[in-house]
């Protein structure tokens, strides 16, 4: 497992809060109108230069909608000129035309990832709440394929569509797209509780998953669902590693992202500057306008206490998984307002709970 004390693994910025959509579920609240208060360009590019001096993490470009911005493409062409590994979230609205996507792919981006969250235009649309944002997601992703630009497709896991990722899944591999990021709900922003999953059906969806992972020709990684890592663990387990991707081995995305959490291996930058360890956890570690991104990430309490897993209570703190998953520190700061407690969308009983052992 890679040691994340001193830089993180992905950075994702925030680039403004503004979006013509209006999801159901959007962490930003995001809103039409840019924030006065987002990073200006030229702070924008230092802070690029800040996430570069960390060595080579990948740099999300997220938002909002990031197409916002009048000088996105200004700056994703500095992020690659640097040598940043760069993706970017564009929102699927009519800014993302196929002459946007073209300049996305000409500024050197690494790859575009595009929402769906619904196998038609009905269900997505109706997440979205925008009549069209479903075909316009399905434009843009053959818009990349025909220019030679790779991408991901990322949908949110409800109670509304839990029962509909197979028919999304045919979708994303008709896509061409290399990954499928799967999206579990945090109870904050515009998110509500009676969309989240229950814990029992977090293990169904994991299982659906973990199935389809061995013979789908794209990857797939989970985010805020870190006891997928403990539920892809226990199966090979179970299975005597039979259960081999169609690589032979451990699903890549899988092992890439193992021990990976909130604030440990992985940190957020908001439009405004602020540091968070992640978007779904919006406790300030400080502010790049006048703090090193890296200094932050490696020095605040809250960075510290997030990457020693030694810290964890409850149930986490108990479980002979808690380095590989230890929960998602998200949801448990949205649904206790306590971040270092049981993540309580885990079925898992550690084994210490049943022996009554303390030693872990
Ligand atoms: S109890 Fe916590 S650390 Fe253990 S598998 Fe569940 S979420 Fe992960």
């Amino acid at each position: 497992m890679r040691d994340f004390s001193e830089a993180p693994f992905l950075v994702i910025w925030e680039t403004t809060q503004a979006c013509d959509l209006a999801c159901k579920h959007c962490r930003a609240s995001a809103q039409p109108n840019r924030d006065a208060e987002e990073l200006t360009t030229s702070e924008a590019k230092g802070l690029l230069r800040q996430v570069k001096r960390l060595g080579d993490p990948l740099m999300v470009f997220t938002g909002g909608d990031p197409l916002k911005r009048g000088d996105l493409f200004e700056l994703l062409e500095y992020s690659v000129a640097i040598g940043l590994r760069t993706t970017v979230t564009p929102s699927a609205t009519p800014l993302l035309t196929a002459g946007a996507v073209e300049r996305i792919k000409d500024c050197g981006v690494a790859r575009m990832a595009i929402s769906i969250d619904g196998p038609d235009a009905q269900t997505h649309d109706d997440f979205r709440q925008v009549a069209g944002s479903f075909q316009t997601s399905i434009d843009a992703l053959n818009a990349a394929r025909a220019s030679g630009l790779e991408t991901q497709v990322n949908t949110t896991v409800t109670r509304g569509n839990m029962h509909r990722l197979g028919e999304i899944a045919a979708l994303v591999a008709a896509s061409g797209a290399k990954l499928w990021s799967v999206f579990f709900l945090v109870v904050t922003g515009r998110a509500q509780l009676e969309d989240d999953l229950t814990a029992e059906e977090y293990e169904q969806v994991f299982e659906f998953l973990y199935e389809l992972s061995l013979t789908a020709p794209f990857d797939i990684k989970t985010t805020e669902a870190q006891h997928y890592r403990r539920y892809v663990a226990q199966r090979r387990k179970k299975d005597g590693f039979a259960g081999t991707s169609r690589r032979g081995e451990a699903p890549p995305a899988i092992a890439r992202q193992a021990g990976i959490n909130d604030g440990k291996g992985f940190v957020f930058v908001s439009h405004r500057g602020e540091i968070f360890p992640s978007g779904f956890l919006s406790i300030s570690g400080g502010n790049v306008r006048d703090t090193e991104l890296g200094h932050a990430y490696r020095t605040a309490p809250m960075f510290l206490s997030l990457r020693d897993s030694a810290q964890l209570e409850g149930k986490c703190g108990g479980c002979e998984y808690k380095n590989l998953c230890g929960g998602s520190r998200s949801r448990a700061y949205a649904l206790t307002g306590d971040y270092l407690e049981s993540d309580p969308r885990c079925v898992y009983i550690p084994v210490a709970s049943l022996t009554g052992s303390s030693a872990m």
